[in-house]
């Protein structure tokens, strides 16, 4: 397949982007009417703004507030929300845009319905999972990212597929019911086979940065490399998104505690050293993908050497025993979309049908077992 090669830049990680090219400002019709919002605590800092809690018309809600010189994002994530057949439970519920004057100007605002447990990365820290409510997150999870890769045409109206681009455990929320949804489309992109779209006009592969955005430990091996198919990108950056979630899942999967037969999880992020001295576990500790591996900034160098060259992806946990289907089927699931072959990851659908299996392969293997009853000793659950 045609491989255009991207020009490699170094504008990873938590850096912003440079700004936009300076256009003509396009017309701004505000989507919401604000004149009762009342804003409370910053929840949040990105890239390009900040999260503040707030009320509106009795609701609470996430308001994202960009500084004006960020006004191309604010648009830019804005026209992703707006788009036809968004509603999802797992896409975060988007109220309306606005802008409103400041001292310095103007800033705008997005709003959100405010996710009361916060993000998936905070959540894991505090939290351990049952295997079914880790079921339930991951499905949900993968659910909103199904919904914005489906294009989806109902009595002519459309909405195109689009990339999220920015999958990780920071862009997904959990509900106080337990249920995740994606929110963060600020690098989201509507794809169509070789197009691709920003506010309505079509760009082209050779001016456009298309796959140098995201976060760089979940970025995909092509990304790194600046090698992705720009000539289909709508199935290239599909990819993109699927190895991410795929990390997503093993750091929902390191947190679960069923596996572990009663003994305690290992905390989130035990000093490596700390692993197996005090526990005795052969079961590596709960810490964000790659990690482990190279810490808690890691360069593009050698994100490069080990995802790319190396071919390294996050240990499994040991107690994953193969003889557990259920635990198999998931470590399968997470292992085919992290290949380092694009084509050969899961689609969001198809992972979105595997883990919707897992619940009950999960309590078939418990009851061949009798787990509903008196816990079996270890070595009975290992045969
Ligand atoms: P950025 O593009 O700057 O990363 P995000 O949209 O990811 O901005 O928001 C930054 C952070 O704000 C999130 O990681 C999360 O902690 C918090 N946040 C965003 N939206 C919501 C929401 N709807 N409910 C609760 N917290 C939110
Ligand atoms: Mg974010
Ligand atoms: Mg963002």
């Amino acid at each position: 397949c045609a491989t255009l090669w991207c020009h490699r830049r170094r504008l990873f990680g938590q850096k912003p982007l440079p700004p936009p090219p300076a256009t003509e400002p396009s017309p701004f019709t505000p989507t919401i009417d604000l004149s009762d919002l009342q804003l409370g605590e910053i929840i949040g800092r990105g890239r390009y703004g900040s999260v503040r809690k707030g009320i509106l018309h009795g609701e609470e809600v996430a308001v994202k507030i960009f500084p004006a010189w960020f006004r191309h994002y604010f648009l830019s994530e804005r026209d992703i929300y707006s788009l036809p057949w968004m509603e999802s439970r797992s896409l975060v519920h988007f109220y309306g845009a606005d802008e409103r004057p400041t001292e310095a100007g103007v800033e705008y605002l997005l709003v959100m319905s405010h996710v009361s447990q916060g993000t998936l990365h905070d959540f894991l820290q505090a939290n351990t999972l049952q295997f079914q409510q880790m079921c339930q997150m991951a499905l949900t999870a993968v659910r909103g990212l199904a919904h914005l890769h489906t294009p989806i045409d109902k009595h002519g109206v459309v909405k195109p597929a689009v990339a999220h681009r920015d999958v990780n455990s920071r862009n997904i929320l959990v509900r106080a019911d337990g249920t995740c949804c994606i929110c963060d489309l600020s690098f989201a992109m509507k794809i169509s086979g070789g197009r691709y779209y920003n506010q309505g006009e079509e760009l082209s592969a050779e001016t456009t940065s298309l796959s140098d955005v995201g976060t760089l430990r979940y970025m995909a091996p092509e990304v790194l490399e600046g090698a992705v198919n720009l000539r289909d990108c709508e199935t290239a950056l599909k990819q993109v998104d699927m190895y991410a979630m795929a990390l997503v899942l093993w750091e929902l999967a390191s947190r679960c505690a069923d596996p572990y037969q009663g003994m305690e999880v290992p905390p989130y992020r035990l000093p490596y050293e700390a692993e197996i001295g005090e526990t005795g576990f052969r079961v590596p500790p709960y810490r964000l993908p790659y990690e482990a591996e190279i810490g808690t900034h890691p360069t593009i160098d050698q994100m490069q050497v080990l995802v790319t060259r190396n071919r390294a992806r996050p240990l499994l946990p040991d107690v994953w025993k193969d003889t557990n289907p259920a635990l198999r089927q998931l470590r399968e699931t997470i292992e085919d979309s992290w290949d380092p072959d694009g084509e050969a990851r899961l689609t969001a659908l198809c992972m979105l049908e595997r883990i919707s299996e897992l619940p009950l392969l999960w309590e078939r293997y418990k009851g061949n077992l009798g787990l509903n009853g008196p816990l079996p000793t270890l070595n009975l659950v290992i045969q």
